[in-house]
């Protein structure tokens, strides 16, 4: 009989429409090339810019377990909230794992983009990230300021009249939960290392207590103690060890072969997660995936945003949410298909045939490059 999967998708804004279109296309054929009529997808559209009127659309994703999205705007500094973070925050998607990874044939700004093979495990519920803010001048703030200044003592505000305030809130289950996923990611995936990157040395609690917690557990969870060369390894060979945020940056340009799984609080995972992608050659093609492991319910997106200035014109690159989606096919076990769909890719960069993206940083560094809109990439990789 046939094994079919409810996907729950929306295709977002701006270039989403057109990356969703491709990827499903190249989805669906990958699966009927790799299984015949076996394995299927059921796509189930749902507008995720009703997610805040719509208690249904969360039942959804609940019940099928699984979620695609294209991008979505969020505006800068007022309206409503981000709806990437109501989403992340209501399914307690508290893992954004963001694999980085060459592929020969992108064009890169880094000498050796192929020491690059790091996957990133971002908190995602918590952190100044979380959305408790107060914005200067109102009521609110001044409630805050006062209680800060006249109750808790505190005498470093700078300018109370003018502030804005934010809350940054790091707890040691949410801290766990996410090393946790990550040394377990590490064990099943046979990586070498896993890194908690913070900067404890200036935010003492928050940071400095992810990296506690984030030891204590691998203590206590996964038998890590020190080795005779001084490492500290879990019991199945996994080295955990830790790196200052800024530092981590420096060394992932410097030394990105010392550097494999990566556990992170949100903001810092932000930025680091783009910031590699880059070095592979951009966000256009890093994919990624928001998980709750204790329920299982997951949400694959692309990680560039709706790119507003090339929307509607056949040049957006779609292999980030393609890659996203491979994700999706790997978690339940359907790798033959993606296996199918990484060939394809490769062949094509290796051919040098992309999107505008890469065309124009191919070209701009001599390359040979052939041009090749949404859709037609779409149709190449399926041929
Ligand atoms: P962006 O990723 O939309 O664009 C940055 C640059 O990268 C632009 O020049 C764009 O043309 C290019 N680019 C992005 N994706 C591309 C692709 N697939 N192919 C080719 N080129 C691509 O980032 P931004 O300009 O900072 O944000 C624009 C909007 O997107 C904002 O409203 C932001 O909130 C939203 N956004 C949403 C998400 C999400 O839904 N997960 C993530 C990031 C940004």
């Amino acid at each position: 009989m046939a094994e079919t999967r409810r996907v729950i998708f929306s295709a977002g804004d701006g270039i989403g429409p057109e990356i969703m279109a491709a990827t499903q296309r190249v989805i669906d054929r990958a699966l009927a090339e790799a299984y015949g009529s076996e394995k299927a997808i059921i796509w189930d559209e749902v507008d995720l810019h009703k997610l805040s009127e719509d208690s249904s659309i969360l039942e959804r994703i609940k019940a099928a377990g699984t979620a695609l999205k294209g991008p979505m705007m969020t505006p800068v500094g007022k309206g409503a909230r981000s709806i990437n973070v109501a989403l992340r925050q209501s399914l307690d998607l508290y893992a954004c794992v963001r694999p980085v990874k060459y592929f020969a044939g992108v064009p890169s700004p880094v000498v050796h983009p192929e020491l690059i093979g790091m996957v990133v495990f971002r908190e995602n519920t918590e952190d100044i990230y979380s959305g408790i803010e107060w914005n200067a001048g109102t009521d609110e703030v001044k409630r805050v300021i006062s209680f800060l200044e006249n109750e808790m003592g505190v005498k470093k505000i700078r300018f109370p009249e003018t502030s804005s305030i934010g809350v940054k809130n790091v707890s040691k289950e949410g801290s766990e939960r996410l090393v946790r996923a990550a040394i377990r990611y590490a064990e099943s995936n046979k990586r070498r290392s896993v890194t908690l990157v913070h900067k404890g040395n200036i935010m003492k609690f928050t940071e400095g207590g992810f990296r506690a917690w984030g030891y204590e557990l691998a203590e206590r969870e996964f038998g890590a103690k020190v080795d005779d060369k001084g490492v500290i390894r879990t019991a199945s060979g996994i080295e955990i060890k830790d790196c200052i945020c800024d530092n981590f940056l420096q060394k992932a340009l410097l030394r990105p072969q010392d550097y494999d799984v990566i556990a992170t609080l949100n903001l810092n995972g932000d930025y680091i997660s783009d910031a590699l992608a880059a070095q592979v050659g951009g966000i256009g093609y890093a994919p990624g995936a928001n998980i709750n492991y204790e329920t299982g319910v997951a949400v694959y997106e692309a990680t560039h945003g709706i790119a507003p200035d090339i929307a509607g014109k056949n040049l957006a690159n779609p292999m980030s949410l393609i890659f996203s989606a491979c994700l999706m096919l790997e978690n339940f076990g359907w790798t033959e298909a993606s296996a199918r769909i990484y060939a394809g890719v490769e062949k094509l960069l290796a051919a040098g045939r992309v999107t505008s993206d890469f065309y124009y940083l191919k070209t701009s560094q001599g390359e040979k490059a052939e041009l090749l809109g949404t859709s037609e990439f779409a149709d190449a990789i399926l041929s």
